[in-house]
């Protein structure tokens, strides 16, 4: 019995050693994971060796004093499309307002601003640099011109017109008179408003880099090394009989999270890019619906090859086009994707960071 007695303490010994040494393993495991040292490196540093690497400050989101509610939405699990690969910048930008490592890490702002009925976007780059999508109207000049004075911007390393329609370039002359231009991007397809000559003799007279759009499976603009801009329309050679159809389409991608900005692109302009560019062209996180959401955009075959998990739609309260229509809205609806609207929500903004993206609302 003694020498059994003698055997079931050794043993029972043994397995608390055994505990022992799994839980201090786990919590040497712990304490590596969370300071992110090798277990090396956890030994110099318990040893008084090593000093703990410094965390940056988080970065926070530019202050935005009129914008009250913030939601956030985790979007994960957006395909990701082929690798494409980064634009190779022609002529290095400038840097904008912000630089440095830190803002690499907080990711891509989109802006969708409130310009009523019309189209306004505005975005910056982990790098910093500054991009903006249309103006909306002339009456929406003061909007344009208050949101990038409260955001710090002298300088927009990239401009796009989408289409010379008044409620996309209302306000461009006195933006370029206003603002140096890295280069301004439009599509080919001279137009005879007031509003498109004034554009025109400002882009000439600020001697501003003017490039015809093009989309294509290769065609990118060159904004920051970290984020692809895609060209998917219009495309070259293609005969668009509508203006809205040769809006500037723009997929911008910065890791897992994107943005397709359509312009006004109708379903033709939709079929076209789905004809003649790979599926890998289209998935992105959040999609701001084409032509103000209107019955004519949004087919059943973009949405699909898009797949957002977000849609924005850019239209004035109680407009006379009924935009955006029941239709579209139906459509998003029906696969459950949220929409969020200027003319409900106001100005909207939105960070994409790579991993996910989240959303803030004027209203
Ligand atoms: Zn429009």
């Amino acid at each position: 019995m003694a020498k059994r007695d003698g055997a079931k303490r050794r043993k029972s010994f043994f397995f608390r050693f055994l505990v022992t040494l799994i839980i201090l393993g786990f919590v040497a495991f712990l304490f590596c994971a969370d300071k992110g040292l090798t277990p090396v490196e956890a030994a110099q540093y318990l040893l008084g060796q090593v000093d703990l690497p410094e965390l940056p400050d988080m970065p926070r989101l530019p202050e935005l004093p009129h914008l009250s509610q913030i939601e956030e939405l985790d979007i994960f699990g957006t395909p990701k499309p082929e690798a494409s690969p980064s634009p190779a910048p022609t002529a290095s930008p400038a840097p904008g307002v912000y630089t440095g490592e830190i803002l690499q890490k907080s990711g891509m702002h989109a802006y969708i601003l409130d310009v009523g009925q019309g189209s306004c976007a505005f975005l910056r780059s982990p790098g910093g640099y500054t991009m903006l999508v249309d103006t909306g109207e002339s009456s929406s000049a003061p909007v344009v011109e208050a949101f990038l004075q409260a955001q710090g911007v002298e300088r927009l390393d990239v401009v796009v017109a989408s289409h010379p329609h008044s409620d996309h370039i209302g306000s461009m002359a006195k933006i370029i008179q206003n603002y140096e231009i890295g280069a301004f991007y439009m599509p080919d397809e001279p137009y005879t408003t007031a509003l498109y000559e004034a554009m025109i003799s400002a882009l000439e007279k600020e001697h501003v880099q003017t490039i015809a759009a093009y989309g294509g499976k290769d065609a990118t603009i060159p904004w920051d090394p970290l984020v692809s801009v895609n060209l998917l329309s219009p495309i070259k050679g293609v005969k668009y009989k509508e203006l809205n159809n040769v809006s500037v389409t723009l997929r911008i991608a910065y890791d897992d999270t994107s943005i397709l900005l359509p312009g006004d692109a109708e379903a033709f302009a939709e079929e076209t890019m789905l004809a003649k560019l790979p599926r890998s062209a289209f998935p992105s996180s959040v999609l701001v619906l084409g032509h103000h959401g209107s019955a004519d955009s949004t087919t059943d075959a973009f949405l699909q090859a898009v797949d957002p998990s977000l849609a924005i739609v850019s239209a004035g309260a109680g407009n006379d086009f009924g935009h955006p229509s029941g239709e579209t809205l139906e459509k998003l609806s029906r696969r459950g994707i949220p929409l969020y609207r200027t003319d409900e929500n106001g100005t909207i903004h939105l960070l994409l960071n790579g991993k996910k993206v989240q959303v803030e609302t004027e209203r």
